[in-house]
C-alpha cells in the first residue's frame, strides 16, 4: 500500500459526502473524507437546549425534515438504525394582512386550485375571490410567466399573490417572488396551464399527480442523527441493523464472511484546492500488485497531497481545473434560526398548528420584527413533544423562528425579541421569563432555487465528469437542494466509481 493512497477519497463532508463515503466503505474500500470546515454535516446539524437546572435535549438547528418522495433517506436511516417518523398532520398557518389563517388545502406553493373554496375565502375575502375567479374566464395565453409572482398576479390578482403565495413560496425558497423562476420552483405548472386553460385547473392537475398524505418525514431524535450516526459508523462504530449497498452485510461493521470493514478516515479542516489525474501530474499510483496505474492527486491547502483510486466530489468549486469551469449559483440570503424552549401551557392546544409563515412586506400591522417563519416544533413532531415533556416537564414547547430574506439585512434578534415575535405569531402572551433555554445559529448564503439555465449548465458539467473513469460528482450543487435529492444521488454516485 502506497502511503497516502486511498481506495476512495470523498471531497466534502456534508450529508452527500458522508453518505457516499458510507456506501464506498460498505464495499470494503479504504475511504478518506476531506472536509474544509471544522465539522461535518453542513446544515444537517444538532444543537442543544440546556436549562439552568442542567436538563438538556439535542434538537435540529438546521435541516429538520426530508421530502418523503423516493426511499433514499429512509433506507439510509434504516441502515443506521434510526426510526423515520411522520409529522403530526396539523396544518401550518399564514400571517398576512394583519390576520392569521390556516394555509388553504390543495394548493401548490400556496396557489389554490379553487379560489372560491371556504378556506381560501377566509384568507383573501370576497374581493380577492372575485378577482381570482377571473382566471376561469381569461384566455389561457393571458399570462405573465416572467416570475412566479407575475404569473399568479396575472391570473389570480394581488390578494392571492400577497396573502397566500408570497408567504409560502418565499418561505420555502428564501427568495422574493420576483426572483423565483416558474420552471425552477413549480416544474410543469406552465405546461399544465396551457393544457388546462386556467391556473386553477393547472394546480388541480398537478395536485392530482402528487401522492396523498404528508410530503415530509423526520427522524426520531432529529435529522442531525443521520450525520452523527454516519460519522460513528465511518469511524468503525457498530451499525445497529440492515445492510449496505453491494450486498455487504454491515451489522457490526463486517463484510459478509466476517472480515471487519476498515474504518474510514474523516479529516476536518482539510480544504481541497485542486484535483488532477495521476497521469497528468506525472504521478503513478501503485496498486500494490499488478503494476502501476493512474489515480487521482488531491491537493490540500495545508499538507501533502493525497492519492486516490476513486474520487467522489461532493461540493462545488473543486473540479474546475479538471473539467472546465462549473456554473456558480449566486449566494442567497443569510438565515438566522433561533430555537426557544418555552414554558407556555397555552401552547398545548397548538393555536397555530405546526407554525406560521409570514407574508413579506412592511405594511402588515401584525407583522413581527422581521421573523419570516415560526415552526412550533413540538406541535409538528410527536416524538419531540414526548421527549420535551419527559426531559423538561409538562407545558413545555419548542418553537423555532427563522429570520433573513434575500435583499434585506438579516436581523440578529435577542432572545427577548424572539419571544415577542413568537408571542405575536402564536397569538399567545409570552413573557421573556417563559423562555427556559435557547439556541441561535446563522446559516450564511443559503442557496436560491436553481434556474433551468443553471441546471442545464450543471448537467453539462456532470456529463463531462461521467466520461471520466473513477470520478463522480455529487452533493446538492448537482443533485438539487434537500436531503431526499442529495442522499439518493450520493448513493448512486458511490456505486458509479
Ligand atoms: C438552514 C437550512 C435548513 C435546511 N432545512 C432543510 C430541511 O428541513 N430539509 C431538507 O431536505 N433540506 C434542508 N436544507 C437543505 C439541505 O440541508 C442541503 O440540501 C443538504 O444538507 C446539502 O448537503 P451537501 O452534502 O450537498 O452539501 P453541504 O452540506 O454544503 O456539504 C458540502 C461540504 O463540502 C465542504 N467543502 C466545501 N468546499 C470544500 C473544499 N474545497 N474542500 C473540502 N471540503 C469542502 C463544505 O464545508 C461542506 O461541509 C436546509 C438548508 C439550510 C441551510
Amino acid at each position: 500500500m502506497t502511503p497516502g493512497r486511498w481506495d476512495a477519497v470523498v471531497v466534502g463532508g456534508g450529508v452527500g459526502g458522508l453518505t457516499a463515503a458510507h456506501a464506498l466503505r460498505g464495499r470494503g474500500l479504504r475511504v478518506l473524507v476531506l472536509e474544509a470546515a471544522d465539522r461535518c454535516g453542513g446544515p444537517v446539524r444538532g444543537g442543544a437546549l440546556v436549562r439552568d437546572d442542567g436538563a438538556r435535549l439535542a434538537v435540529d438547528v438546521g435541516a429538520e425534515s426530508f421530502a418523503s418522495r423516493g426511499t433514499g433517506v429512509a433506507d439510509l436511516a434504516a441502515e443506521l438504525g434510526l426510526d423515520v417518523v411522520a409529522p403530526s398532520g396539523r396544518s401550518a398557518w399564514i400571517q398576512a394582512g394583519g390576520r392569521a389563517f390556516p394555509i388553504p388545502a390543495a394548493g401548490v406553493l400556496g396557489i389554490p386550485a379553487r379560489p372560491w373554496a371556504a378556506d381560501v375565502r377566509r384568507a383573501i375575502g370576497w374581493p380577492g375571490v372575485l378577482r381570482a375567479s377571473a382566471d376561469r374566464l381569461l384566455p389561457a395565453g393571458r399570462v405573465d410567466a416572467s416570475d412566479l409572482g407575475a404569473l399568479v398576479r396575472s391570473r389570480y390578482g394581488r390578494r392571492v399573490t400577497e396573502r397566500l403565495v408570497a408567504p409560502v413560496a418565499t418561505g420555502v425558497h428564501s427568495a422574493p417572488l420576483g426572483a423565483l423562476d416558474v420552471d425552477a420552483v413549480a416544474p410543469g405548472l406552465r405546461a399544465a396551464l396551457a393544457r388546462e386553460g386556467s391556473l386553477g385547473g393547472a394546480v388541480a392537475s398537478l395536485r392530482a399527480l402528487a401522492p396523498a398524505g404528508s410530503a415530509v418525514r423526520g427522524v426520531d431524535g432529529g435529522v442531525h442523527r443521520l450525520v452523527d450516526e454516519l460519522l460513528a459508523v465511518l469511524s468503525g462504530g457498530t451499525v445497529v441493523g440492515g445492510t449496505v449497498s453491494g450486498g455487504t452485510e454491515s451489522a457490526g461493521g463486517t463484510v459478509a464472511g466476517g472480515t471487519p470493514l476498515p474504518p474510514a478516515e474523516v479529516r476536518t479542516g482539510a480544504r481541497v484546492v485542486g484535483i488532477s489525474s495521476g497521469i497528468a501530474s506525472g504521478i503513478s499510483v501503485g496498486d500494490g500488485g499488478s503494476g502501476e496505474r493512474s489515480g487521482w492527486v488531491v491537493r490540500l491547502a495545508d499538507g501533502a497531497p493525497v492519492l486516490a483510486d476513486r474520487l467522489v466530489v461532493a461540493t462545488a468549486g473543486v473540479t474546475d481545473g479538471l473539467l472546465g469551469p462549473a456554473p456558480r449559483r449566486p449566494a442567497g440570503s443569510d438565515v438566522r434560526l433561533v430555537t426557544l424552549l418555552l414554558h407556555a401551557p397555552a401552547l398545548d392546544a397548538a393555536p397555530r398548528g405546526t407554525g406560521v409563515l409570514v407574508a413579506p412586506g412592511g405594511s402588515d400591522p401584525g407583522r413581527p420584527a422581521g421573523a419570516k417563519a415560526l415552526t412550533h416544533a413540538t406541535a409538528k413532531w410527536p416524538w419531540l413533544a414526548a421527549r420535551v415533556a419527559g426531559v423538561f416537564g409538562p407545558g413545555r414547547h419548542v418553537v423555532r423562528l427563522s429570520y433573513g430574506r434575500l435583499g434585506e439585512r438579516t436581523p440578529e434578534p435577542t432572545v427577548a425579541q424572539a419571544a415577542r415575535d413568537a408571542s405575536v405569531l402564536l397569538g399567545v402572551p409570552l413573557a421573556e421569563a417563559a423562555v427556559e433555554a435557547s439556541d441561535a445559529v446563522r446559516w450564511a448564503g443559503t442557496l436560491p432555487p436553481p434556474t433551468p439555465a443553471y441546471r442545464a449548465a450543471v448537467a453539462e458539467h456532470a456529463a463531462r465528469a461521467e466520461a471520466v473513469a473513477g470520478l463522480a460528482l455529487t452533493g446538492s450543487w448537482v443533485a438539487g437542494t434537500g436531503l431526499a435529492a442529495v442522499v439518493g444521488h450520493a448513493r448512486a454516485a458511490a456505486a458509479a466509481v
